[in-house]
């Protein structure tokens, strides 16, 4: 379509200089098949869908969504919907999280990176060789759209890490705050690829608190994490800095010239899949967060831990959200135990069928020892079957091993053949 219109933009211009009605007739035409193209295009976009339906339909992009709720997985999947995400870096990891939300249904979605898209990013998913020299985040917001428009996008191409840039990503997520939160947004993602920038979202969600998520992928492709951070709670990134961070070196000079750090979209795509599915067991609460995830993909091994916060943290609103955290623990104690407490009054069990037509009891396992279970068990053979391997009360004891002083004497004997045996 570009190629058209650029074609026809030099044919006016020829026009201008010589006026031929014949052509103006011919690019009449042409104009006309652009324009029914055109409309083809934007009729294969779907328009927004006000509820989600769980409607078994072909046209119901969120049937299979909803039914994370009929199989008893979610209890609401339609919160998804009031849930804002802010995704900082959209790389090869940070674009699959965004497209994943987008298709999740998420609420709102806020994308903030300053690079523009390269033939080079084509190794990964997401990105388009049509969309090279595009901004990011313009790239994924023509994406995006054109596969939810019920997302609310809003893009951000800047740097994080200079100072007005902070600045906007500071404005950015407090806006839209409610309900006493300093917030507007319920998770942010870190998908950016070096330290400094993971430590300026560190700041800004210490100082916010604001729980994020990290996520990283290794230089040589083949294994990556994610990681779970709720300010005081949890470690921060500046509680457990990497060595080569820690010793002060600038990350900026371990970069050697001419080499690039290795990607596959492979492990990106892992990684990005394993950090939206924290995400929203996160938001929808269902299952296990995991704290800290990691992947190696050499040996398919999945590392967890769990790590707490450093009380000497270099930085100091990690400091004063662990100082809260540490207030909050009557208050939290109460919630849980009331939290139980309520749990304890549901779990009244009722029985699941009234009519009784075949007599099942269930016995408690208290109520009769294990050891007679088995011996009755084991006692009760079939007419025609005996037993193989010995009863396990008929085991019998090997006999004592002979005293030491017949071993000596053994021994002595032992000496004494040999002794013959060398001398003849
Ligand atoms: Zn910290």
């Amino acid at each position: 379509m570009e190629e058209e219109l650029r074609a026809l933009l030099g044919d006016l211009d020829a026009l201008k200089q010589r006026p031929d009605p014949a052509s103006i007739d011919r690019m009449r035409d042409r104009v006309v098949g652009m324009t029914s193209l055109a409309s083809v295009a934007a009729a294969s976009t779907r328009s927004k869908i006000k509820d989600m339906s769980a409607e078994v339909v072909d046209s119901n992009p969120y049937s299979r969504l909803m039914a994370l709720q009929r199989m008893g997985i979610v209890d609401n999947y339609e919160r998804i919907r009031d849930y804002s995400v802010a995704i900082v870096g959209i790389g090869g990891v940070g674009s699959v999280a965004a497209e994943m939300l987008t298709r999740c249904g998420i609420g709102r979605l806020l994308l903030y990176d300053y690079d523009t898209v390269e033939l080079a990013n084509m190794n990964r998913l997401f990105f388009r060789p049509d969309q090279v020299g595009m901004t990011k985040t313009d790239a994924a917001m023509q994406t995006l759209s054109e596969i939810n428009p019920d997302v609310l996008l809003e893009s951000y191409s800047l740097n994080i890490t200079t100072v007005k840039g902070f600045e906007t990503f500071l404005g950015s997520l407090k806006a839209r705050s409610s309900h006493g939160r300093a917030t507007g947004v319920d998770l942010v993602l870190s998908c950016v690829d070096n330290y400094e920038a993971r430590m300026v979202v560190n700041q800004a969600c210490n100082e916010l608190h604001q729980t994020w998520m990290e996520s990283g992928v290794s230089e040589d492709a083949v294994s990556g994490h994610i990681q779970l951070l709720i300010p005081g709670e949890t470690a921060c990134f500046a509680c457990a800095p990497p060595l080569v961070v820690a010793s002060g070196v600038d990350e900026r000079t371990l970069k050697r010239d001419g080499v690039c750090a290795a990607s596959l979209p492979t492990t990106m795509g892992v990684v990005a899949g394993l950090l939206v599915q924290n995400s929203l067991k996160y938001l929808l609460k269902f299952g296990q967060v995991s704290p800290y995830l990691g992947y190696n993909s050499l040996k398919d091994y999945f590392p967890t831990m769990e790590m707490r916060p450093n009380p000497q943290c270099s930085n100091p609103a990690c400091l004063e959200r662990q100082k809260e955290y540490m207030l909050s623990k009557p208050a939290r104690d109460a919630e849980a135990k009331a939290k139980m407490e309520a749990e304890a009054s549901a779990a009244i069990e009722y029985p699941v069928h009234i009519d009784n037509e075949w007599n099942i009891s269930v016995v408690d396992d208290n109520d009769t020892a294990p050891s007679i279970i088995l011996k009755t068990a084991a006692d009760s053979l079939p007419e025609g079957l005996v037993r193989e391997l010995p009863h396990e009360d008929s085991y019998v004891e090997p006999p004592a091993p002979a005293s030491s002083g017949a071993i000596d004497d053994d021994l002595e004997e032992l000496q004494r053949q040999l002794d013959a045996l060398n001398s003849s």
